[in-house]
């Protein structure tokens, strides 16, 4: 598998916040987020060839419990079932990051943390080339797929808001699943690079919480290490 980096750090979003993780970063993605802060794993995929027995080798390493395997889209990634079934075998908790793009088929996995990408992701034409602007349009938002996700893993559905403007977009993807997401099992993120690029959103999305009882995904790891590398 074409893997960006594995590191330990702990987990700087969403519900295990805080939690000491061994994070997996495949390289490779089927989107062009405009904002996308990994383009070493997306828009320009590095990385090296790793086989599974030696990601395991790096992912033992480390003291933790908790494993995120994260991308670039780890679900684009080949041999991506066959790393979560040997990462459960020894017996990790699981979280995949994911744009919720791709079915999970039985894939394992103890957090969905799904990421479905709002009209905010949506690339210049002109710097992203190769009709990649078309096709992250056709593909950012598949509401089946993230009903597939929910029904059958536990889950929390992030976005990354960039303001106000947003919140009906979330609103109508979120009925329009007609399924049944507690309001707090919506995060809602602010976009940003950078600690203080995120805090120029807080408040917004602080008072849209507060009316519509979604929870607030502060960006920790910005707050601790800056966007940084294996962090
Ligand atoms: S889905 Fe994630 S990794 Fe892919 S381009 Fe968007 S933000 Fe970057």
């Amino acid at each position: 598998m074409l893997i960006s980096e594995i590191f330990y750090s702990i987990q700087g979003e969403g519900e295990l916040t805080g939690v000491p993780s061994v994070f997996v970063r495949t390289s490779g993605c089927n989107l062009r987020c405009s904002w996308c802060d990994t383009k070493y794993a997306s828009w320009k995929p590095e990385g090296d060839q790793i086989d599974i027995d030696q990601i395991l080798t790096e992912v033992r390493k480390f003291p933790a419990k908790h494993c995120v395997v994260t991308g670039g889209e780890p679900m684009v990634a080949k041999g991506i079932h066959e790393l979560m079934a040997a990462l459960r075998q020894e017996g990790y908790h699981l979280t995949i990051e994911t744009a919720a793009t791709v079915s999970p088929v039985g894939i394992e996995c103890d957090l969905a943390s799904l990421s479905p990408k709002l009209s905010n992701s949506s690339p210049d034409p002109g710097e992203v080339g190769d009709g990649w602007a078309e096709k992250h349009e056709e593909l950012r938002l598949q509401p089946d797929i993230i009903r597939e996700w929910i029904n059958h893993y536990p889950f929390q559905l992030k976005f990354v808001v960039a303001g106000a403007g947003d919140l009906d977009e979330i609103k109508a993807l979120v009925a329009g699943l007609g399924e049944d997401v507690p309001p707090h099992k919506v995060l809602l993120m602010p976009e940003g690079n950078t600690a203080d690029k995120t805090r120029e959103h807080e408040n917004t999305l602080i008072d849209i919480c507060r009316d519509n009882g979604y929870r607030y995904c502060r960006r920790l790891h910005l707050d601790l290490f800056g966007n940084a590398r294996g962090t």
